[in-house]
């Protein structure tokens, strides 16, 4: 897998046209506000010019990017490009909403330098869109991923979700195999998990539908994988397999292997190992820090200058550690050998693992299989002293 130890850059576009019922991302439906957020953008990227070396990921996520116009989108990457270095081969990700695009905007994106589209799908069922609260139908869906081939984006991710209520193995399978004939590149399957709090977690608590039981979630992830691995897609990480590893998702390996990124926008997330970090007041060794998620405040903080951090904790290498075996246990790269050394009784621990069928120890590292993906927080417990 071609991993990189330059910089990824994230951007979280805090606006949606409406909620979803099931989201608890932040973001907000007053895009008055758009432009006071652009300009503060810029503000916030000028606070870590030169901090974090090459970036060779940007990744443009939300809420929801496409909302933004040709126009708007220039003036937020001429910004980004007047503080920081990126790479000249930079992957460079926008999220967008099918219904938010049209074959004229899809074409001014991919001339501004996008070059991987991830479009939130979700699935081909209009019935399932609108329990989901979905804008868009299965047909604009597929009519947009045409319009995105056309513009020539080479490289499209689609978001799935799955374990909907109601919903058969039967049912899951007809939407990959509506899926695989867009050909994408990349694909996310995720399993609905209905949150307390979110307007659908309150349907739920009224007793309006039932959500999956565990027994048919693990049968759907089970064949999520041997479906898409069938098909020629590699399970790289629980949620994501990609058509070759050459079409594996840049940017996010990046907060699984440790390797420094930059969050802007309210919410955002950083992490800093510290390397290329000299000079500024913001960073030192292995810092992880996270933006107000909330716009007025984050706006406010930036219009006095100040960075909108709400908290930060700098990381023991102990912590380091532990977290290096919970993020490599959700990926298929797994964990090196090395890293679960020293952890209680760690031969026995990888040996029952391994005897379990969870867990492959091969090239000095100890991988997940697709069982093992399915308890993949409980693994890392194993190792416990
Ligand atoms: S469009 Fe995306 S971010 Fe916005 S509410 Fe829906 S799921 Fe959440």
């Amino acid at each position: 897998m071609n991993y990189h130890s330059s910089s990824g850059l994230y951007v979280h576009v805090p606006f949606c046209l409406s909620k979803c019922p099931y989201c608890d991302f932040y973001s907000v439906t007053d895009l008055s506000i758009l432009n006071a957020w652009l300009e503060a953008l810029e503000k916030e990227a000028g606070l870590y010019r030169d901090t974090f070396g090459e970036f060779d990921t940007l990744y443009l996520g939300g809420g929801t990017p496409s909302l933004l116009e040709p126009a708007d989108l220039e003036a937020l990457l001429a910004g980004l490009r007047r503080h920081f270095h990126f790479h000249s081969h930079t992957e460079v990700t926008l999220e967008a909403n099918p219904d938010d695009l049209s074959r004229e905007k899809l074409a001014a994106y991919r001339e501004l330098g996008i070059n991987r589209l991830s479009v939130g799908v979700q699935s081909f069922n209009d019935k399932d869109l609108a329990f989901l609260g979905r804008r868009h139908t299965a047909k604009q869906a597929a009519q947009v991923l045409d319009w995105a081939r056309a513009a020539g984006f080479a490289n499209l991710s689609l978001d799935l979700m799955y374990a909907l209520p109601g919903k058969t193995e039967k049912d899951w399978r007809e939407t990959l195999e509506r899926a695989l004939a867009c050909h994408p590149e990349h694909l996310s399957c995720y399993q609905l998990t209905v949150e307390a709090g979110t307007p659908l977690g309150a349907r739920k608590a009224r007793g309006e539908f039932q959500a999956a039981e565990e027994d048919l979630e693990e049968a759907l992830f089970l064949l999520t994988s041997q479906f898409l691995e069938d098909h020629g897609y590699l399970h790289y990480e629980i949620s994501n397999f990609a058509r070759g590893e050459e079409n594996c998702c840049r940017h996010n390996p990046k907060y699984w292997q440790h390797v420094p990124y930059l969050g802007l926008g309210p919410g955002a997330h950083s992490f800093s190992s510290g390397n290329g970090a000299q000079g500024s007041p913001f960073i030192k060794n292995r810092v992880r820090w996270w933006n107000h998620a909330d716009l007025e405040r984050y706006l406010k903080a930036l219009a006095t200058g100040a960075a909108p951090v709400a908290g930060r904790e700098t990381l023991t290498p102990e912590q380091l550690r532990l977290e290096t075996l919970y993020l490599g246990f959700r990926t298929r790269r797994g964990v090196a050998l090395e890293d679960v050394q020293g952890f209680g009784n760690w031969e026995a621990a990888l040996a029952e693992l391994a005897q379990a069928g969870l867990v492959e120890v091969s090239q000095g590292r100890a991988r997940p299989t697709c069982r093992g993906f399915l308890m993949a927080d409980g693994l890392p417990l194993r190792f416990g002293d």
